[in-house]
């Protein structure tokens, strides 16, 4: 660091580029000093640069007294301080408002003369031209994390006060008090100060327009939005404000479920509980904390920005957390602490901050692990929270391949069970095509709608067979990537295609008063005849399920292709015309009279076959679930001919 400059200041004294140190003369123990040239360019800038944000000036100097505390603390182990019996460390403000000032005030180390003139007055230290240099070269909002490196805390004090005032005493048994004094401008003053006690005494002379920082109100809230979980009691005109404990910064192992669900509460507290809380705590490649949160969902939050506070040493220094946490990991709330980070961060620092960038790797890799240790150890707990996190989870696989590689093995599925009473049980992928291993391979069964599909779920399980239930909106694109992602698998909705397991292949064609063969093609003809359109294809099986007419099946790219235009162009897409089987079921007996011969089809469409014909593939579109508004006319306009062969 360089020595200190200060130059006299007189009458005619100019700012030359180049000023010599020279000996200020002592003039009733006040020396009337000039800040080094350099420092000339940097106030303005400072005082600019910090308008939009003045607020955070106090941030700086309670995190200035506090370091001081800190320093003393540890002095105090090692040497004899100044006031030992004092160890009632606190920061106190205090609200003048007959003065209009604001007092800051610590019982840390203090400074005497020659400490104040080296850290204090003497802002042009030896960074000062770099930061001029750095300063100018930058654009926008770089300038801002620029400052931050420089250590020009204490100045933004100027952004509020006409007059700023320190009074100090060190913690040195020797030193005498002293006192700073300066208006922003380039000079200052420099006397002997009023402390009786060791530390320091900050007092904010506030300018007409920062006068509501004498608000007690205002002045408490910022202590809480900035200086909540400082590790030291902040009292305001006396009463304490700040919480102080910072749960991130004890150990996992030393902490409780419960002591989480309060911490989380009083972040947020009308959220409910999280489903589910990250604990990070890292010291390589950088140091990091913090305690992330999966929210229950459901409430306001807006999932464009981040909902993650970060703090730098337990003091806030902004909600910018986007380029930490990723994209699609926006869900998450709670605090994450860099120690390393320059408190007067921005955006911009955060994006060009290469280790930043490894932040958000990381964070990934901590999801991804404690998704993994809860599903291995609590597996019950997982699964309960597992209707919540899934779309989430899901979507962060889909967009990035090395959670999805982390986390796969706690990708569950819940299974289908019609009975109502029955809890709900679980699966992995691995474990359903073990199960299922010599049966379907590698395919897998899913419904998407319980009531409309539990027919087919039924003939499956009969067969030993169990079906997934993937009924997320999200759900039709992510079992289109884990195809892609586990080599051979293939998702089958139970309505798309007819397996051989619900088949009754002996029953087959076994149409009563029929041969079969006949049986089978009176049937397609009769349907054909009832219900024109060569996007139906007629099938005659024989289910396992004999109380079943006749099923729609959708072909499983087919029915994707459509759900996704669907998803793209709304409602206009659900005229797309879509090429579908219809499974009649000889072993149905409505249908089996329907294939008596002797029947004539002759009589059009008052024939009582071709009404139930109708009736029946209108259901079948109903029970499928994918009906369109032309299926449910055409199927009352049927039913209520139906009605009329009652009477
Ligand atoms: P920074 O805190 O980034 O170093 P500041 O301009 O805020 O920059 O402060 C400059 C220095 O002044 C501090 O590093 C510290 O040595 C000294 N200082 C400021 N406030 C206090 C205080 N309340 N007690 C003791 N020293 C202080």
């Amino acid at each position: 660091m360089k020595k200190v400059k200060s130059v006299k200041k007189t009458a005619t004294s100019k700012v030359t580029p180049k000023v010599t140190p020279k000996a200020t003369p002592k003039k009733a123990s006040i020396k009337k000093s000039r800040l080094s040239v350099e420092t000339e360019n940097i106030l303005p800038i400072i005082k600019k640069w910090l308008y939009s944000q003045k607020e955070i000036f106090l941030r700086e100097l309670v995190s200035n007294a506090f370091d001081a505390i800190i320093k003393l603390k540890k002095t105090a182990l090692i040497e004899d301080v100044r006031d030992s019996d004092d160890s009632d460390y606190a920061i106190d403000i205090r609200i003048e408002r007959s003065t209009n000032q604001l007092i800051i005030e610590d019982n840390g180390i203090g400074m005497d003369s020659k400490e104040i003139e080296k850290y204090i007055a003497n802002i042009a230290f030896s960074g000062a031209k770099d930061f001029m240099k750095q300063y100018e070269q930058s654009e926008g909002s770089r300038k801002d994390g620029i400052i931050g490196h420089f250590g020009l805390g204490f100045y933004s004090s100027f952004m509020v006060a006409d007059k700023v005032c320190v009074d100090s005493l060190s913690w040195q048994k020797t030193a005498k008090p002293t006192q700073w004094e300066s208006d922003g401008g380039v000079e200052y003053e420099i006397s002997s100060g009023k402390r009786k006690k060791r530390g320091t005494t900050i007092t904010l002379t506030l300018n007409e327009e920062n006068r509501e920082f004498l608000d007690k109100a205002r002045i408490n809230d910022l202590v809480r939005q900035f200086l909540d979980f400082l590790p030291m009691p902040i009292r305001v005109d006396g009463a304490e404000v700040n919480r102080q404990n910072a749960l991130w910064t004890q150990a996992p192992s030393s902490l409780k479920k419960k002591d989480y669900e309060e911490f989380y509460k009083y972040l947020y507290p009308y959220q409910g509980e999280p489903l589910f809380y990250v604990h990070l705590n890292v010291d390589y490649p950088f140091p990091l904390q913090g305690i992330l949160f999966f929210p229950r969902l459901g409430h306001e939050m807006d999932l464009n920005r981040s909902n993650v506070k970060i703090y730098c040493k337990q003091v806030f220094v902004s909600d910018e957390a986007q380029d930490l946490i990723p994209k699609y990991l926006t869900v998450l709330q709670g605090v994450i602490d860099m120690p390393d980070l320059p408190l007067n961060v921005s955006r911009s620092y955060l994006q060009n901050e290469p280790q930043v960038r490894k932040i958000a790797t990381h964070v990934v890799k901590k999801v991804a692990d404690r998704l993994n240790e809860e599903f291995q150890k609590n597996p019950k707990d997982y699964e309960r929270i597992w209707q919540d996190i899934a779309p989430f989870v899901k979507y962060a696989m889909m967009n990035d391949e090395q959670f999805y590689e982390k986390a796969s093995s706690s990708l569950i599925f819940r299974m289908a069970d019609t009975s109502e009473q029955a809890e709900a049980s679980f699966t992995t992928l691995d474990d359903y095509e073990i199960k299922h291993k010599g049966k379907i391979e590698k395919k897998v069964y899913y419904a998407n709608d319980l009531k409309s599909q539990s027919g087919q779920i039924e003939m499956l399980k009969k067969q030993g067979i169990d079906t997934l239930i993937l009924d997320a909106v999200i759900d039709s694109h992510f079992a289109q990537f884990l195809e892609m992602k586990r080599e051979g698998t293939t998702f089958v909705r139970v309505d798309s295609e007819i397996s051989d397991h619900i088949l009754d292949k002996k029953a087959n064609l076994s149409l009563a008063g029929a041969d079969g063969k006949d049986a089978e093609q009176n049937l397609k003809e009769l349907f054909q005849k009832s219900i024109p359109n060569d996007k139906i294809t007629y099938r005659v099986e024989s289910l396992l399920d004999e109380t079943i007419p006749a099923m729609v099946l959708l072909p499983e790219q087919m029915r994707r292709l459509q759900e996704m235009s669907l998803l793209n162009k709304g409602a206009t897409a659900f005229e797309f015309p879509i090429e579908h089987t219809l499974v009649i079921n000889s072993k149905n007996p409505l249908i089996q009279s329907l294939a008596k011969p002797g029947i004539s089809l002759e009589n059009g469409k008052s024939d009582k076959r071709i009404i139930a014909a109708v009736q029946i593939y209108y259901l079948a579109r109903i029970a499928q679930g994918g009906a369109q508004r032309s299926d449910i006319e055409a199927l009352l306009q049927s039913s209520f001919r139906v009605l009329g062969y009652l009477f």
